[in-house]
């Protein structure tokens, strides 16, 4: 495979096009940085062209007075386009992000197709309402599309974090401009060729790849754009929500970090099972995962148990090729993200913490980017280790004596994305997971997850919901429709 043959264009109007002014960046490979292929550098000028067409094919309504039945054809069709090209998708992915390719195909080519899939079966099968009025009039209440809804993604899930969202907003009947991470946007380039394919008209699914103050900020700011669905860090999401203020009021929704609590008490039901999920839940996907337990809390009195058993894992996760379908551990993103999670290592041996496991880089001899799992115990909640969100394979274990402890301390974060907690008591059980700030509490496991439930945050890990038919809220208007009758009956 040539990988220089990926097209790095963006797509526009149904067209692929180079940036308007030429500029391109290079797409590395983290698994062994080499240049995959250079990609438009998209600009303002380039988002107010994608803009514009989706406009077009809103307001010519191309798309969105379809019939439901024949627009949830093709959004079925898109998603058929996705498992028909799934290795492709996922060597293009693990070769832009760096992913094990086993995960890449079974995990992010399958649950963005079912994602395209779940939507678009939907379409006609949601009604509107009509309210309970007095006789003398009728009041409809009806879902309408917004219009234009820019979409700005990152690079840990490129194909899931997009689908997540285009696929609820096409669903609907919107037209979507997507910028997706300039370390990862092959695949949405990729996706939007496929949805052309499956029959969704030119102008309706737009791609401008691009940094994010270049491309993505013209998103945001748009006053042409009545919507912007993000999924990226915290920092960047509170300047989402003031660009949107800061224009036309467009509707924000933003799905931002976290810094999970993964609690297991004493009397937890399979300590080998907790202790596996806690493991393998944060070394998956090299721990860039949002939604990563990075928290760890074991009861005193089974800590050392507990740590026993966890580093005995710890040798099956060690950083290998992500292109051998054996690798259940790839390459960090890129070399500054790689250097973070050194940094966030550095800093956690420096406060005081015990590095028990990994702690370096992995594999420099193949220019990719690899970093050891790695596990510190005695962490306390004031080090920066346990407080700030690293995005890497670093697992922070800290302990607790009592559940009001446990819960106080787990509460204490800005972020509430995520949460589990184990033990074999039923009261213990709902009484903690109600006492949680978050918007997922898992409960003897870590890794139950299905296109029909939300996902959100509490606090600081964002605004909104995204997958379920909640999602539809995010980019459909609720209009009301007032119809006297003077019946002479
Ligand atoms: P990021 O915030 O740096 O970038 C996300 C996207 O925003 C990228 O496309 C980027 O180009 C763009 N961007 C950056 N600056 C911008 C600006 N000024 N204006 C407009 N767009 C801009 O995040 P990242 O490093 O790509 O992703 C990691 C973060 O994403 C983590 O914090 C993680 O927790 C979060 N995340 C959250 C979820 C969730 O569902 N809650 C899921 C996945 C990732």
């Amino acid at each position: 495979m040539t990988t220089t043959s990926y097209d790095g264009r963006a797509l526009i109007n149904g067209k692929r096009v180079a940036a308007a002014d030429g500029q391109t960046f290079e797409c590395i490979s983290p698994v062994d940085g080499r240049v995959l292929t250079q990609v438009a550098r998209c600009s303002q000028v380039d988002v107010d062209a994608a803009v514009a067409a989706g406009r077009v094919a809103f307001e010519d309504r191309r798309w969105c007075a379809m019939a439901p039945a024949a627009r949830k054809r093709v959004m079925i069709k898109f998603a058929d386009q996705l498992l028909a090209h799934a290795d492709e998708l996922a060597l293009m992915e693990t070769l832009d992000m760096g992913k094990p390719i086993k995960y890449a195909r079974s995990v992010d080519v399958n649950s963005a197709a079912n994602c395209l899939r779940w939507y678009g079966e939907a379409i006609d099968k949601i009604y509107d309402e009509i309210a309970p009025t007095a006789s003398t009039a009728l009041a409809l209440i009806q879902r309408e599309p917004m219009g234009v809804v820019g979409v700005i993604v990152p690079w840990n899930y490129p194909m899931i974090m997009a689908a997540w969202k285009i696929a609820p907003a096409l669903a609907a009947g919107n037209s979507v401009v997507l910028k997706p991470s300039e370390k990862s946007p092959l695949t949405a380039l990729r996706l939007a060729e496929l949805a052309l394919e499956a029959g969704i008209p030119p102008g309706v699914f737009n791609v401008v790849p691009g940094y994010g103050p270049e491309a993505g900020s013209p998103l945001a700011l748009h006053m042409d754009v009545d919507c912007i669905a993000f999924t990226g860090s915290t920092r960047v999401g509170k300047q989402i929500h003031v660009m949107a203020g800061q224009s036309n009021l467009k509707r924000a929704w933003t799905e931002l970090g976290g810094k999970s609590p993964n609690i297991v008490f004493a009397d937890c039901p399979d300590l080998d099972k907790a202790v596996a999920a806690s493991v393998g839940s944060i070394f998956f996907n090299q721990g860039e995962s949002c939604n990563a337990p990075s928290r760890l809390y074991v009861e005193a009195s089974i800590r050392d148990q507990f740590l026993e058993k966890a580093l005995a894992l710890v040798p099956g996760y060690a950083p290998a090729n992500p292109l051998d379908p054996a690798t259940v551990m790839g390459a960090i993103v890129d070399q500054t993200q790689m250097n973070s999670v050194l940094r966030y290592i550095d800093l956690g041996q420096k406060e005081g913490a015990a590095l028990l496991a990994g702690g370096a880089q992995a594999l420099s001899e193949t220019g990719g980017c690899y970093v050891q799992p790695t596990i510190f115990a005695g962490v306390t909640g004031d080090m920066t280790i346990a407080r700030e969100e690293i995005f890497g394979p670093v697992l922070s274990v800290l302990s607790f004596t009592d559940a009001a402890e446990v819960v106080r301390l787990a509460n204490q974060s800005v972020y509430g994305l995520q949460a589990a907690v184990w033990t074999r008591d039923l009261n213990k059980a709902h009484g903690v997971a109600r006492a949680l700030r978050a918007g997922t509490v898992h409960v003897n496991q870590y890794d139950e997850d299905d296109i029909t439930v939300p996902f959100g945050g509490y606090k600081q890990s964002g605004v909104g919901r995204d997958k379920s038919l909640h999602a539809f809220d995010k980019y459909t208007e609720t209009k009301t429709t007032w119809i006297r009758i003077d019946s002479p009956l």
